[in-house]
């Protein structure tokens, strides 16, 4: 069931049998000379979606832009500071328990967004930890690349030039879902460099094509279905086992 497409009967309808709901997270970024800019909001929607076909799932519009400070030295690339983005987190969440949901799970794509979205879960629970409050619902944050299985499908698939941003296991996701918008690039070099990430000028000179560490061009449809399908039983189980916590 999608959120988005859904009146407010059936949602209330809904929460009598289930209150869980899923939020695909992620970030409008600039992803290397071939990734999409949307790539990180993309794959946990990509996956959430699919899986939403097979199980019994609620799944939340998809909350597209992060924390990407860092990639703002690239066209196209927005972001929100740290103390924005947990404030819109902490509005998605008190909206949502509000009507009773109490499990709430982030579907994560952007490395980037890791701490602020746990910063933004301590933020939230403070709240009901001064006050002496038991808070109503829990939180969780799940990246997709660590749902069951992915890392050593992905480990299996690019055995060299995986790397840390614009990954070809995250390209190959979108390159799967939108296989209309494939596109290609001479990567020079082959395998970008890696190293630490900081403010966006020093990004841009460390990464001047916005890669780090990986090999984008080793994308294809054919890896992005199988990742997608991986990733859709992975998100299965892993709700079966937060709907139980
Ligand atoms: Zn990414």
């Amino acid at each position: 069931m999608l959120l988005a497409f859904s009146t407010w009967p059936e949602i209330d309808a809904r929460l009598k049998s289930s209150r869980t709901v899923i939020i695909p997270i992620g970030s409008n970024e600039q992803h290397g000379p071939m990734g999409l800019l949307g790539t990180d909001w993309l794959c946990p929607e990509i996956i959430a979606h699919a899986a939403e076909k097979e199980g019994d799932l609620l799944i939340a519009p998809t909350f597209n832009i992060g924390m990407a400070q860092h990639h703002l030295g690239f066209s196209g690339t927005i972001s929100l500071r740290p103390s924005t983005f947990m404030a819109a987190i902490s509005d998605w969440v008190n909206s949502l328990a509000r009507h009773g949901f109490d499990r709430i799970y982030f579907l994560n794509g952007h490395g980037g967004n890791v701490a602020t979205i746990e910063a933004a879960f301590s933020e939230i629970y403070s709240d009901y930890s001064y006050s002496a409050e038991a808070c109503p619902f829990i939180l969780k944050l799940r990246n997709w690349w660590d749902l069951p299985g992915i890392a050593r499908l992905c480990a299996r698939i690019y055995p060299t030039g995986h790397g840390t941003h614009a990954t070809p296991s995250e390209i190959a996701v979108t390159f799967a879902a939108y296989p209309d918008r494939v596109k290609s690039h001479l990567m020079e070099p082959q395998i970008a460099p890696s190293g630490p990430i900081r403010d966006a000028l020093d990004y841009r000179a460390r990464f001047p094509d916005g890669r780090i560490g990986s090999d984008s061009s080793l994308a294809t449809v054919e890896d992005g279905r199988a990742i997608i399908a991986a990733s859709v039983t992975g998100l299965i189980e892993d709700i079966a086992k937060f709907d139980a916590d």
